[in-house]
């Protein structure tokens, strides 16, 4: 056993690819095969078999380019629904072939890539639905553990999130970090208006200037005294108002706007934050011109794909369809009508070539990524999925 005293508790991305991230039992099962040499080639399937946490009724599928990683120069093929695409129960999302033997090891990472960056991403894309063109920010990093951070952040991002906090995960996404004044700064400087000040004066003149009225005194009247003091000059009042205090959080942002309004500061918005997370946002739309929201995205449900043997090949090179209790056997497609919004999982392979309800022509959805391990498409930037998903959800039917 490897100590780990002086490093942080979390797998190498060797061991995450030389497949140690495994449930000892599929480790056994290779063993025993290996041993009775038994090498039989495999259709496995990823699919959500029985419901989405939460009562959710779709998922947007996030994960696939750290799967694609992870399989990448194995003996593997692998098609996939294009990530970002908005999944519903018993879909076919992602489909390996390969020597279960060879794959077995697999499994365990490929499903915790995609489960949690689906279930960050779903959840992330409700709260965006939710606020109907208000931007929100990932601000979840410190509720998880720093090393997934980037994971995160792009999968919060992906689902449909304006910016995220972390400098990391920024990084990652080739985007610029958000931020505004941490509560700690105004408690060493001791009042809101010195924060404010100092941060205009020091902090460049891109960053937009939201300031934090909720320190030491009332809302309404720091907003005033911040706006009074840099002459307007600010983008936004944050609103983090802790939960002990808050009472009637939408009250607090509708006075607040009103003395704003009132003292000719229209042009200042609000942005909430603080515990925030789909349920609230709808009444908050009334006054909230953005969000931030942690903990309800970045620790968001997963969701329970699971990855189930379909087809074995058989010694004459028939693909024969098989499957435990509960699963359908066979490889399967999905097509989706642009026009209608239809939906059709078929047998791989005998896909109708147009959608039955509207006879629009159309594609399968899954497409081969890894051929013998070898990427055969180029993959999509964050910034084109993140588009893909905000299409989808504009829509009315999903
Ligand atoms: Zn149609």
């Amino acid at each position: 056993m490897t100590l780990r005293k002086n490093s942080f508790h979390m797998a190498s991305s060797e061991e995450i690819k030389s497949g140690h991230v495994t449930d000892i039992y599929f480790q056994r099962a290779r063993q025993i095969l290996q041993k009775k040499n038994i090498d039989k080639r495999v259709r496995l399937e990823v699919t959500l078999k029985k419901r989405f946490p939460e009562g959710w009724d779709w998922g947007v599928l996030c994960g696939l380019e750290e799967v694609i990683t992870l399989l990448q120069d194995l003996p593997v093929d692998l098609w996939a629904l294009p990530e970002g695409t908005i999944v519903h129960v018993h879909e076919p999302v992602l489909m390996v072939e390969a020597s279960y033997q060879k794959f077995s090891v697999y499994e365990t990472a490929v499903l915790g890539l995609l489960c949690q960056a689906s279930g960050i991403a779903t959840k992330a894309a409700r709260c965006v639905k939710a606020a109907q063109g208000r931007p929100i920010y990932s601000y979840g990093v410190r509720r998880v553990h720093p090393a997934i951070a980037p994971m995160v952040e792009r999968a919060a991002y992906i689902g449909g999130c304006a910016g995220v906090s972390s400098v990391v995960g920024a990084e990652l996404l080739g985007i610029e970090p958000f931020g505004t004044i941490p509560h700690a700064l105004i408690l060493i400087l001791e009042d809101s208006t010195t924060a404010s000040l100092m941060f205009d004066e020091v902090i460049e003149k891109t960053v937009p200037r939201i300031v934090l009225i909720d320190t030491f005194g009332d809302e309404k009247f720091e907003a005033l005294e911040n706006a009074e003091l840099l002459k307007g000059n600010i983008d936004a009042v944050r609103l983090d108002t802790p939960s002990s205090r808050r009472g009637d959080m939408l009250e607090i942002a509708r006075e607040v706007r009103w003395e704003l309004d009132t003292h000719g500061y229209e042009n200042i918005k609000i942005f909430i934050s603080g515990g925030i997370d789909e349920d609230v946002i709808p009444q908050l739309n009334e006054v909230a011109d953005a969000y931030g929201i942690g903990t309800a995205i970045s620790n968001a449900r997963v969701c329970d794909f699971a990855m189930d043997i379909v087809e074995i090949r058989q010694s004459d090179g028939q693909w024969e369809p098989t499957a435990k209790r509960g699963t359908r056997s066979g490889a399967k497609q999905l097509c989706i009508c642009d026009k209608c919004g239809r939906r059709e999982v078929s047998r791989w392979g005998r896909e109708p070539r147009q959608c039955p309800k509207c006879l629009t022509p159309w594609e399968p959805r899954l497409k081969q990524y890894l051929d013998n391990g070898k990427l055969t498409q180029a993959l999509p930037t964050a910034q084109e999925i993140r588009a893909y998903v905000l299409e989808q959800l504009s829509r009315h039917t999903l």
